[in-house]
């Protein structure tokens, strides 16, 4: 796919990686939808896009909710008159234990709502937006593109049996969504990075940073701008499509 002047919707879009994101394509040529909950953050990702000389709009929504996720797609094919392309971006942490057993007391650790939190946001919120983005594009006759958020986590980590699962579960997304779609042109894939500085990142405890940093062959955590080149890639990768490309610095080799 030629970048120049297709019109890309970013999920969480306000700041991290959809940000970063939102940049690299627009100075492709890109236009951007940014989807997200604050608006603040939204605004200054417009204002970076535009000084990269292309043109973005923000849609307040959440991406949990089925009508919300309706209303915000059609609007964006009516303000830029169709959709290309996709990155299913928006996630959260909620991290914890499965169970507890310290000192004799064993119990429930993780509640169902701090797992089910992870799991609408994660997992719903992209079925939901790239069900929508997918109506889209075939209505409009698009031969589009769709990016979903995985993360390396997805194979099973420490704490994070809400957020694994729902990064396990946008693989397997992908791949269906790839199989299913491929017959309209359209092409889809998933990025599961290592660990890169973001807000996300910076709450983890410093001595974990460190830890996670000397594992890596690359010494160093990753770069937002270096998920985002991926992003960029897949878009134009006219070959690419039902594949997860690992951006890790080699954490998990
Ligand atoms: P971030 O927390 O900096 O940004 C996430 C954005 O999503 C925020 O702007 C937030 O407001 C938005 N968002 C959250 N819930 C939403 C909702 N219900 N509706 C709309 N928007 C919502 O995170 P990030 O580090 O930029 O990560 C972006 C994506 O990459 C996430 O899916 C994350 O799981 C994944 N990822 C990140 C890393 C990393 O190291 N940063 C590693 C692997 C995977």
């Amino acid at each position: 796919m030629n970048l120049t002047d297709k019109v890309i919707v970013i999920t969480g879009g306000g700041q991290g990686l959809g940000r970063a994101m939102a940049v690299n394509l627009a100075n492709s040529g890109a236009k951007l939808a940014l989807i997200d909950l604050n608006e603040e953050q939204l605004q200054q990702s417009v204002a970076l896009i535009e000084e990269a000389g292309s043109s973005a709009r923000y849609y307040l929504a959440n991406v949990t909710n089925e009508s919300d996720v309706e209303q915000t797609f059609s609007k964006i094919a009516a303000d830029f008159g169709g959709i290309d392309g996709l990155i299913n971006n928006a996630g959260i942490l909620r991290d914890g234990m499965f169970v507890k057993a310290k000192d004799g007391v064993v119990g429930k650790k993780m509640s169902l709502e701090q797992f089910q939190s992870v799991i609408d946001v994660n997992l719903t919120g992209v079925f939901l937006c790239g069900r929508e983005a997918a109506v889209h594009m075939i209505e409009g006759g698009r031969k589009g593109v769709i990016i979903n958020m995985s993360s390396i986590a997805r194979g099973g980590n420490m704490g994070q049996t809400n957020y694994a699962a729902s990064k396990a579960g946008v693989v397997a997304m992908t791949i269906t969504w790839a199989r299913e779609l491929g017959r309209h042109g359209i092409r889809v894939g998933a990025i599961a990075p290592g660990v890169i500085r973001t807000a996300m990142t910076d709450a983890m405890k410093p001595e974990m940073r460190e830890r996670l940093e000397k594992m890596k062959p690359v010494g160093r955590l990753g770069e937002a701008d270096e998920i985002a080149h991926t992003a960029k890639y897949i878009f134009e990768n006219e070959f690419f499509t039902g594949r997860v490309v690992e951006i890790d610095g080699g954490l998990c080799m």
